[in-house]
């Protein structure tokens, strides 16, 4: 007799005939030469967002972390048991990545729970509590700048937290030495699960901006950088 959840058993007789039988070949390729991902995410733990669905990746194309609120503890020495930190460690410097991507996310019970806590975190839970006190600078950096009456303030709390670990990404100093050389890039995401809609962070102005627009935007300046570096050559 078994428990095992008959839902599991079921998708995965679906896996092995719809996926595995098209994708054998590149399987048995990953499991002989490794894995070679160019972008490792961070994102919630949270089953309504899949950083896999939602840039239509293949395995071996994204290496991916999860955790309450997609969030990036600050560097420490001697760090202990941290499943994050570990796997940034192994991302940058292991598989040598290069880009980081954390992605936030609407209506997150991570921060609702801790916006609902009014300081009481050890109520929300003995291992939850501690993790989303995380976001109490992010909290405090939004207090002090003012806001747009009408930004909803879960929104805005999530927009901060991304903000926030994007920070922290730079307290380890792997991450900051890379991304000064311009080895590695870290980037901001936010997923709406209603309309399917993403947002990018903008680098410069730290506002996050649909992704859609962003295509088009990336063609038009390689195609300007083609065009001068063609215009430098022939001179
Ligand atoms: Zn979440």
């Amino acid at each position: 007799m078994t428990d095992f959840p008959k839902e599991l058993l079921t998708g995965y007789n679906l896996y092995r005939e719809r996926i595995y039988s098209q994708l054998e070949e590149e399987y048995q390729n990953l499991a002989i030469y490794g894995q070679e991902p160019q972008v490792m995410v961070i994102s919630c733990c949270d089953s309504r967002v899949t950083p896999e669905g939602i840039f239509h990746a293949q395995p071996g194309e994204l290496f991916v972390a999860r955790n309450i609120a997609n969030l990036v503890p600050p560097f420490v020495e001697g760090g202990s048991t941290h499943g994050t930190s570990a796997a940034l460690e192994y991302a940058v410097s292991g598989l040598k990545v290069k880009h980081l991507v954390i992605l936030g996310h609407c209506k997150c019970g991570g921060v609702q729970a801790f916006r609902e806590s009014n300081g009481k975190l050890s109520e929300t839970g003995q291992f939850v509590g501690p993790w989303i006190k995380m976001l109490e600078p992010a909290a405090i950096t939004l207090a002090c700048t003012p806001v747009d009456k009408n930004e909803d303030p879960q929104l805005a709390l999530e927009y901060a937290g991304i903000r926030q670990s994007l920070k922290n990404l730079m307290t380890f100093p792997f991450v900051e030495e890379l991304v000064a050389k311009g080895e590695l890039h870290i980037h901001g995401a936010w997923f709406d699960i209603g309309s399917g809609t993403l947002r990018v962070m903008n680098s410069e102005t730290q506002v996050f901006e649909d992704a859609q627009d962003l295509l088009p935007r990336l063609k038009e300046q390689s195609a300007e950088t083609q065009a001068s570096k063609e215009a430098a050559e022939s001179k």
